[in-house]
């Protein structure tokens, strides 16, 4: 058996094994055809039939409607960051954002390139440590944009903004992507890079309503239209096959488990243990974000000194608790619990941090 560690990445982030087992079984031998995954030709059928399950998988999973596309894309979210407006701009509309950390602030400087940008609400002057409540967009903009989750500084939206009827509510899902059931119905636009809840970096998911393709303006980069890819089944140019591969795998497996139904009970159950032993701790942990915004999937803290910080982090290193440095934006520590984050890795965690506390005390 290799040793496995538990993986506390903020992204690329822990993956289940037995997906990694299914890849590593297959690599040599893709469905019986004697190539590898990644040297078939993404116009045969075998590949074929591995983006439609995939693409058949989230549909399923997520519950989107069939007036939605699904896109696997490459770039990261970072290159969503500008196709989201590239996209959607409407001439002499605004595009509204709330900016609720370091992703939503890189989605807003982008957005600044192709129009006029509001920020309807910030949790900047607090550090972003919550989420701004009653947001509200306005009528006759482009859009609206938020981000479900904010990775670096672990919060996460606990509700839904309103949105006027004719308004597409536009979503970073980045690190948050099936953590919970959604009404996919509420957005015109989802979007998420693969590596921390889905699969390997280097494709992002796109979910996209159909009337939103034709926005478009025609003199646009063929590749930066999101309806030639949609036209095409994702298909126009050759995409990353192997995270795709690897996404299809994961995806198998969040089906077999029982869906996002049950990904979402298990991740509160997991973050419940972290969140406890942070508020039972007398203040020796505390807790970045505000407690009516805190994220199921990056669990963030600070301690009293930055060495204490550090001796901690070197500790859970030393137990196979690895990655558990926060972003240096909020410093302290950050653990990093996705889906795929098994309930034992956290349970050690949440031991070790009681077991840490009891000996610096
Ligand atoms: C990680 C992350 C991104 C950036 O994704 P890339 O695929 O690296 O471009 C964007 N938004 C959020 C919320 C993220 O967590």
């Amino acid at each position: 058996m290799t040793k496995r560690v538990y993986n506390f990445y903020a992204g690329p982030a822990t993956l289940p094994l037995p997906v990694l087992e299914k890849a590593k079984e297959e690599f040599l031998d893709f469905a019986g055809t004697g190539m590898s995954v990644i040297e078939i030709s993404h116009r045969s059928k075998e590949w074929e039939k591995v983006m439609t399950d995939a693409t058949n998988l989230i549909r399923e999973l997520m519950g989107v409607p069939n007036d939605y596309k699904i896109l696997w894309l490459s770039g990261g979210a970072s290159t969503q960051f500008f196709m989201v407006p590239l996209n959607l701009q409407l001439p002499g509309k605004a595009m509204e954002y709330v900016s609720t950390g370091g992703w939503s602030s890189k989605a807003i400087k982008e957005a600044n390139i192709y129009g006029e940008v509001k920020i309807i609400a910030s949790s900047e002057k607090e550090n972003f440590s919550y989420i701004p409540k009653d947001v509200e967009f306005s009528e006759d903009i482009a859009f609206g944009h938020i981000t479900s989750n904010n990775t670096l500084y672990g919060t996460a939206w606990g509700y839904m903004p309103k949105v006027p009827k004719d308004v597409p509510l536009v979503c970073d899902m980045s690190s948050n992507i099936m953590d919970r059931s959604i009404d996919v119905k509420d957005y015109g636009v989802i979007y998420a890079g693969a590596q921390k809840n889905l699969g390997p970096a280097g494709v992002t998911l796109v979910i996209v309503r159909e009337d939103l393709l034709n926005r478009v303006p025609e003199h646009t980069p063929t590749m930066q239209k999101w309806k030639i890819h949609a036209e095409n089944d994702s298909l126009y140019n050759t995409p990353p096959v192997f995270p795709i591969y690897v996404c299809k795998l994961a995806l198998d497996y969040m089906k077999e488990i029982g869906g996002v139904k049950e990904i979402n009970k298990r991740n509160v159950k997991k973050a419940k243990l972290l969140y406890d032993v942070i508020d039972s701790s007398d203040g020796f942990y505390k807790g970045h974000a505000r407690k009516d915004s805190r994220s199921l999937m990056n669990i963030t803290f600070t301690m009293s000194s930055p060495e204490l910080e550090d001796k901690c982090v070197k500790g859970g290193t030393a137990r196979g608790l690895i990655g558990l440095k926060g972003h240096r934006s909020v410093g302290g520590m950050r653990a990093s619990i996705y889906n795929a984050m098994p309930f034992e890795g956290v349970k050690e965690l949440a031991e070790y941090l009681k077991e840490f506390q009891a000996e610096n005390q």
